[in-house]
């Protein structure tokens, strides 16, 4: 049985944001709109936790030197450069970090200035997330954000003009789609916006409503007008044909790439390598098993305290961690362009000739439907979503994966250490949302 590649990449998560959006459900910590890290409002609980964090970052059993870092959130850039600094040193002395490594930082727009950019750029910071979501105020200030239109733009500016003179090495632009009233003139109006930009990267996501938010309950109130499925689908194919024509490849279901750029950090995870991540929420699988760290101050805190007087949590270490499950690699492998080889990710996962040959028909066998409607396309071994509209129904097929999983004899496969099946996440390594 083999477990993940060895670690190379770390996720470490800043919980803090100025206000809660409406439509967020993340592990984060609302810290009003005049909040200052250096010494001004909110400045000591920042202070507080990113002690926890180092100390986290110390205590962890060594690695290889690190390839990529993505310090999320939350809203990172509210860190002051030397933060992030202190918190990028925390890692080489810990892992050390390759030559050449990605370091992509979560960025805010009205959160930074650009001098705090420049800093952040000579402390290491070659790639940046932009939080765009929307260029519209009035939707904007509809999900609850404190940046504005200019405000993107300006951060927009900035961005392609570090990347023109070679001090961010990439940058990718954040939005959100299928929003409350979003038709589809309104969408083309955002991506043409948004194409003029030049991100060389972008990240898509369907604004999806979750238990707890604003958008939850104004859904139960029956004033949230989302779109229709419909509308929605079309929406989505649309994207990628208009992406596609502006030069840039759908490499994930949310992600897109100008040639070069796509996430380094992302790839890490669908390629069923193994990461660290850091903080308070934040799921790291160095080995395979994923483990997710409380989700609030406190509970991290005692957490950490335990793992002070017992050792690190049995999945950080690679002699006792639960490898990888062929359920977990289906999932997340399907959501890439290349789609999965289903007799390698076996073999991967330590299946014997008789194993496969017993259960892995049965699968392919449940997605010979999509082949028939278009939503998959195989090609010897490989089986991948069809883009767009495979990728726009991925939920079909994935729900799929998880029946024939949950199907399958207990013996298929190790059971996990809980002896819980997980579910996949859509987000990049270490990112709870
Ligand atoms: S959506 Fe982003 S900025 Fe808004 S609360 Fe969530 S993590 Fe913070």
């Amino acid at each position: 049985m083999m477990s993940a590649l060895a670690p190379r990449s770390a996720y470490l998560h800043i919980p803090f944001c100025h206000r809660r959006c409406f439509y967020c459900d993340f592990a984060v910590v609302p810290l009003g709109d005049r909040v200052n890290a250096q010494n001004g409002p909110g400045s000591l609980t920042i202070k507080a936790y990113l002690e926890l964090i180092l100390k986290e970052i110390r205590s962890s059993p060594p690695g290889p030197p690190l390839a990529t870092i993505y310090i999320g959130g939350g809203t990172p850039s509210l860190l002051t450069p030397d933060q992030v600094r202190c918190l990028l040193d925390a890692l080489a002395d810990r892992f050390g970090v390759q030559r050449g490594a990605e370091i992509t930082l979560e960025m805010d727009p009205a959160s930074f200035s650009l001098e705090e950019l420049n800093a952040l750029v000579r402390h290491g910071v070659n790639r940046v997330s932009l939080g765009g979501q929307s260029f519209d105020d009035v939707v904007l200030a509809g999900l609850g954000r404190r940046h504005r239109r200019k405000d993107v733009l300006e951060a927009c500016h900035w961005m392609q003009r570090f990347l023109q003179d070679g001090r961010l090495r990439s940058w990718s632009l954040d939005l959100i789609r299928n929003l409350p009233n979003q038709d589809d003139e309104a969408w083309a109006d955002v991506l043409t916006q948004a194409v003029e930009l030049q991100p060389p990267h972008l990240s898509i996501y369907d604004l999806s409503v979750e238990p707890g938010t604003v958008f939850a309950r104004r859904e139960q109130q029956g004033v949230l007008m989302l779109p229709d499925e419909d509308g929605a689908a079309d929406r989505i194919a649309f994207t990628t044909q208009y992406l596609s024509d502006a030069g840039y490849c759908r490499y994930e279901i949310s992600n897109f790439s100008r040639p070069g750029h796509a996430s380094r950090h992302n790839r890490v995870y669908w390629s069923g390598a193994g990461w660290w991540a850091f903080g308070l929420g934040a799921t790291s699988a160095p080995w395979g098993e994923r483990f997710a760290r409380p989700r609030t101050r406190e509970a991290y805190a005692e957490w950490l305290n335990r793992q002070e007087l017992d050792g690190p949590h049995s999945s950080l270490l690679s002699q006792s961690a639960t490898p990888l499950s062929l359920e977990d690699r289906l999932l997340v492998g399907l959501r890439c362009r290349e789609g999965v080889d289903l007799q390698q990710q076996a073999q991967h996962c330590g299946w014997t000739a008789h194993r496969c040959s017993l259960h892995l028909p049965q699968l392919a066998e449940r997605w010979e439907q999509f082949l028939n409607q278009g939503l998959m396309e195989r090609r010897g071994g490989r089986w991948r979503l069809t883009d767009p509209l495979g990728m726009a129904l991925s939920n079909q097929i994935l729900v799929e994966v998880v029946q024939w999983w949950e199907s399958l004899p207990i013996h298929a496969d190790p059971p996990t250490r809980t002896g819980v099946l997980r579910r996949p996440e859509s987000s990049p390594p270490g990112v709870q949302g």
